[in-house]
């Protein structure tokens, strides 16, 4: 990982895959100027963004032109006042996702459909009665989490050069602490 004022990028692997992931974060001073169907602005916005942060990371954006797996987009919460309407109920990322790697989002949707199900079995199948309890049941912990949510993207970012860990190479050369 290597992370900048404003900044970071990653990489990542695990035994059971066949490739390695990289992600980058970061925290635009100014709204991005993109469609979210245009793939080549994407990649070119991160090149604008991370070129020079390190050689590494330098390699890992060689990788955008041969990548088969590319995945662009803000980190943001939906706000809905309800989360059925009708026949129709939102589960998961659809009605209440607290935002990518930042509020246990699949535990959320997993146990919103967990919650559904159950309120539908036990209203019969009845979606009148069965929907209102389900976002009753779920409120408090939707709330709970997209609020953490907001915390950890206010810190995930570093903003400042301490924050960053620009400081740590000169921790390092401290002298070892004296053994206790
Ligand atoms: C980069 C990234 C990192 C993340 N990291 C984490 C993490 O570390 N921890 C965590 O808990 N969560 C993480 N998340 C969030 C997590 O992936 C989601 O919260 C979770 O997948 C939500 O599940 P879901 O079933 O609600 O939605 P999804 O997983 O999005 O499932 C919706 C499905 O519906 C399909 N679909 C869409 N439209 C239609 C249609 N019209 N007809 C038929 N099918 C359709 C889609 O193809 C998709 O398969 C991350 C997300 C991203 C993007």
């Amino acid at each position: 990982m290597h992370m900048g004022i404003g900044r970071e990028a990653a990489i990542q692997g695990a035994r059971h895959l066949p490739d390695a992931r990289a992600g980058f974060l970061f925290r635009p001073g100014r709204e991005l100027d993109y469609h979210h169907r245009d793939v080549p602005r994407q990649k070119e916005l991160l090149r604008e963004t991370f070129a020079g942060m390190h050689p590494e990371v330098d390699r890992w954006l060689d990788e955008l032109e041969r990548t088969t797996a590319f995945y662009f987009d803000a980190i943001t919460q939906l706000q809905l006042d309800s989360w059925s309407r009708g026949r129709v109920a939102l589960v998961g990322d659809a009605g209440y996702c607290p935002g990518p790697a930042v509020g246990g989002s699949t535990s959320l949707a997993v146990l919103g459909a967990y919650v559904l199900a159950g309120e539908l079995a036990a209203a019969g199948g009845d979606h009148r009665r069965a929907y209102p309890a389900y976002e009753e049941e779920m409120r408090v912990l939707v709330q709970r989490s997209r609020a953490f949510a907001r915390g950890v993207a206010r810190t995930l970012i570093p903003t400042s050069a301490l924050a960053s860990g620009r400081w740590w190479p000169a921790r390092a050369c401290c002298p070892p602490c004296p053994p206790r």
